[in-house]
């Protein structure tokens, strides 16, 4: 008998839909112009399947909104404080919890405390506003990743891995005492969403304990990396998606949260932390950027969503049907030849622009031009990861990074298999007349994270 395959499905239904906007052509030439062809640029009303990102888009199940109801919206000291306090200690082990609106709120106050100026952050692949508020609080990021997470066509399971040999120069050029901490993100997200390794983290736990140098964790895509360790990882196969996380948590010092991402609300984040002077000094600090330390700029309802949130999603069936979705629509492009990063990620398809548009130069904005592409033809928006995102060097110069990627970002449980049919054939549409496509000047860069606001010109 033939072996029947077993597919993935969600383990949930749907109880309320959100009613989509069509647009024609004509409609998205106008509002992609407007928009400077820059998708973040777009009015959300004018998109129809929309991938920008996986940021604070999910969909939060009954259960949450049931404990958005429970709100305590007490200045100090709310339920949902403690609540959540409670589900970080149990389910990611760290110690001691400080609420903040985002995940950069966190990086804010971590960077101003432990970095010093001219100190030297190394770091699994960089993140936009991570390595922001590590330069603006004085310290330098070196990139540490394994030589393979910067080829796209490289499938190496764990491309979020680091490379101990770069780390150990890093170490001896400028010596331990200039390394406050080593900066590592579960699912690499300019990697294209890339796991490491318990291996690894075990190798660079007892690196970095010899030196006496700290781990931070970028902890926003914990669960999804943990999905490829259990999928891909020896010794892992029979273990529980929550069992890893709370591993793989267990070999670093501290983290910095995005809730917005993995732990499935739409606002939220948090610093966590083992050491109680670190703590001490972030409770502190917290008061003055984000709010008192028991809601950190959050609602209660904001909190007690988040400590719900991160319970579900540490389930084996939602990361698998997570992570089943974003293959499903990886292999689909596969299918239509379309060139994207491999192995396929944790939280969406990055599409190797370099290689979609290979008459187009780095200077002229390959990925920039290819979502807009994508825009125009289907009302799908997705994101520029290239040297847009990249920026500008502390001396002007723009970097250009290797990867030249356009990211398809999935929320969590919002879109249907359909949508993801929708998506692949519009990328297989673009890639079909690519040779016709031009390239764009950048006419308006703002200072900071350029890629949020910039605006363009077709050549
Ligand atoms: C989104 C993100 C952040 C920043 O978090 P915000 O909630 O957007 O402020 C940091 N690191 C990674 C890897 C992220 O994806």
């Amino acid at each position: 008998m033939k072996k029947i395959k077993q597919s993935w499905a969600e383990p949930y239904k749907i109880k309320m839909v959100e009613l989509l906007k069509m647009t024609t052509a004509s409609q998205r030439q106008k509002a992609m112009k407007e928009a400077g062809y820059n998708t973040f640029l777009l009015k959300s009303e004018d998109v129809y399947i929309d991938l920008l990102t996986d940021s604070g888009t999910s969909a939060m199940s009954d259960r949450q909104w049931a404990g958005m109801m429970m709100g305590d919206e007490a200045y100090a000291g709310s339920r949902n404080f403690y609540h959540l306090e409670e589900v970080v200690k149990n389910i990611y082990g760290y110690k001691y919890l400080i609420p903040t609106h985002q995940g950069r709120g966190a990086e804010n106050i971590l960077s101003k405390i432990l970095i010093k100026k001219g100190d030297i952050i190394p770091g699994n692949m960089y993140f936009t506003t991570t390595r922001l508020h590590q330069e603006l609080a004085g310290g330098k990021f070196e990139d540490i990743i394994i030589d393979e997470a910067h080829d796209p066509e490289n499938e190496f399971p764990f491309k979020g891995n680091v490379d101990l040999n770069k780390l150990e120069k890093l170490v001896k050029k400028y010596g331990a005492e200039k390394i406050p901490y080593v900066s590592i993100a579960t699912s690499v997200n300019m990697a294209g969403g890339q796991p490491i390794s318990i291996k690894n983290l075990k190798e660079l736990r007892a690196f970095t304990k010899k030196h006496g140098i700290r781990i931070i964790h970028d902890m926003t895509r914990v669960a999804e990396n943990a999905y490829f360790i259990q999928q891909r990882e020896k010794g892992f196969e029979k273990k529980s998606i929550a069992a890893i996380v709370k591993e793989i948590c267990s070999y670093t010092d501290g983290a910095t949260m995005s809730a917005k991402k993995d732990a499935l609300v739409n606002i939220g984040g948090f610093l966590a932390v083992n050491d109680w002077d670190v703590f001490e000094e972030a409770r502190n600090m917290v008061v003055v950027y984000e709010g008192l330390h028991t809601y950190g700029g959050l609602a209660g309802r904001d909190m007690e969503a988040m400590a719900i949130g991160i319970g579900e999603s540490v389930s084996d069936e939602h990361i698998k049907a997570r992570v089943g979705q974003v293959i499903y629509l990886g292999e689909k492009m596969i299918g239509y030849d379309v060139p994207i990063v491999k192995p396929i990620g944790g939280h969406g398809i990055f599409v190797d622009a370099k290689k979609f548009l290979p008459h187009i130069p780095q200077e002229n904005f390959p990925a920039q031009t290819l979502a807009s592409e994508i825009y125009l033809d289907s009302g799908v928006r997705t994101m520029e990861r290239g040297v847009v995102s990249a920026g500008r060097k502390a001396n002007g110069e723009n970097y250009f990074p290797k990867l030249e990627l356009v990211r398809f970002t999935i929320p969590r449980r919002v879109y249907t298999q359909a949508h993801m049919d929708v998506i692949a054939e519009s990328a297989a549409r673009v890639y079909d007349r690519r040779n016709k496509i031009r390239g764009m000047k950048m006419i308006y860069e703002p200072k900071y994270l350029r890629f949020f606001q910039a605006r363009f010109e077709k050549l």
